[in-house]
């Protein structure tokens, strides 16, 4: 791994509607796999999921989370990763026991079958949710992420993932709206010269090596890397939101059995407790009115 991973880079080929990203984790990925105890072809994915979120919220441009999510049947039945437009990356994923004892190379529509790739994004200033679902019909994530752009977004986008079981890695080329200016040649020139990139360069190569090594007879304008990492923006707002959606006597009903209700956050770990008087509290504040509590 390159001496400063746990960044993003943004490029453009000037003169041409072409640009790239280029995403590399290493601490980011840790913290992830530190919370839970992954098979090594989940890992996989997992790191792949976890590059893919972190490139498409910073090509997708908004405030908020974009959440990237596979759902399906078999091996991996299920995995989420999330990114912040601030690049604050996490990821959790579901799956069997006989995870342990499959390939590395595992096909992902053969973990996942009858699968699909759903791409949300999550604005923080409006309640404007937007999603896009595409079948996963890919053996690779980075395929289904391409047939994503290809259906929901309509933009030509290349996508290569990587993840060793250490760290992760992926580029993004994409061919912009608009005319193709003076340079009408470019995009297929991109396109072509990054598909050659191997795992090994992209894990173990520093930025500026990858680019001058795919690019070196363009003309690129590299910008600042951004800094990305590990946080989960869970909070006791978000999970009160989720024992409101339940229902006043449902969360009533579990503090009366359990004594309070224990509510523990998947991708962080991190454990939120309610007891009989904050679940009063929740029912009777704001906008929602305590029902009339008749049945006893
Ligand atoms: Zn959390």
């Amino acid at each position: 791994m390159p001496a400063a991973p746990d960044q993003l880079h943004r490029f453009v080929f000037e003169h041409a509607n072409v640009r790239g990203e280029l995403i590399q984790l290493d601490r980011t990925l840790q913290e992830v796999l530190a919370r839970h105890q992954y098979p090594g072809v989940i890992i996989r994915v997992l790191g792949e999921a976890l590059a893919a979120a972190g490139l498409l919220s910073s090509v997708l441009k908004f405030r908020g989370s974009l959440i990237l999510q596979l759902q399906g049947e078999g091996t991996l039945p299920m995995l989420v990763a999330s990114a912040t437009h601030e690049q604050e990356l996490r990821a959790v994923a579901r799956h069997t026991e006989d995870a342990a004892s499959i390939e590395l190379d595992e096909p992902l529509n053969g973990m996942c079958k009858q699968g699909y790739l759903a791409i949300t994004i999550d604005p923080t200033d409006s309640d404007d949710r937007y999603q896009g679902i595409v079948p996963l019909e890919a053996e690779r994530l980075g395929e289904a992420v391409e047939t994503y752009f290809t259906q929901s977004e309509q933009l030509p986008t290349r996508v290569w993932l990587a993840c060793d079981g250490q760290q992760a890695a992926g580029l993004l080329m994409q061919r912009l709206p608009g005319d193709a200016g003076e340079d009408a040649d470019a995009w297929n020139r991109a396109e072509h010269l990054a598909a050659t990139i191997t795992e090994g360069e992209l894990l173990g190569l520093g930025p500026r090596e990858i680019i001058g090594r795919l690019f070196h007879e363009e003309d690129i304008r590299l910008f600042e890397p951004e800094p990305v990492r590990f946080n989960c923006h869970c909070s006791r707002e978000r999970v009160a939101a989720v024992l409101e959606g339940f229902g006043y006597e449902e969360a009533q009903g579990i503090v009366a059995e359990q004594g309070e209700i224990e509510a523990a956050c998947e991708f962080c770990g991190a454990t939120y407790r309610f007891d009989a008087v904050d679940v009063e509290q929740l029912f009777s504040g704001g906008s929602i009115d305590p029902p009339d509590n008749t049945q006893h």
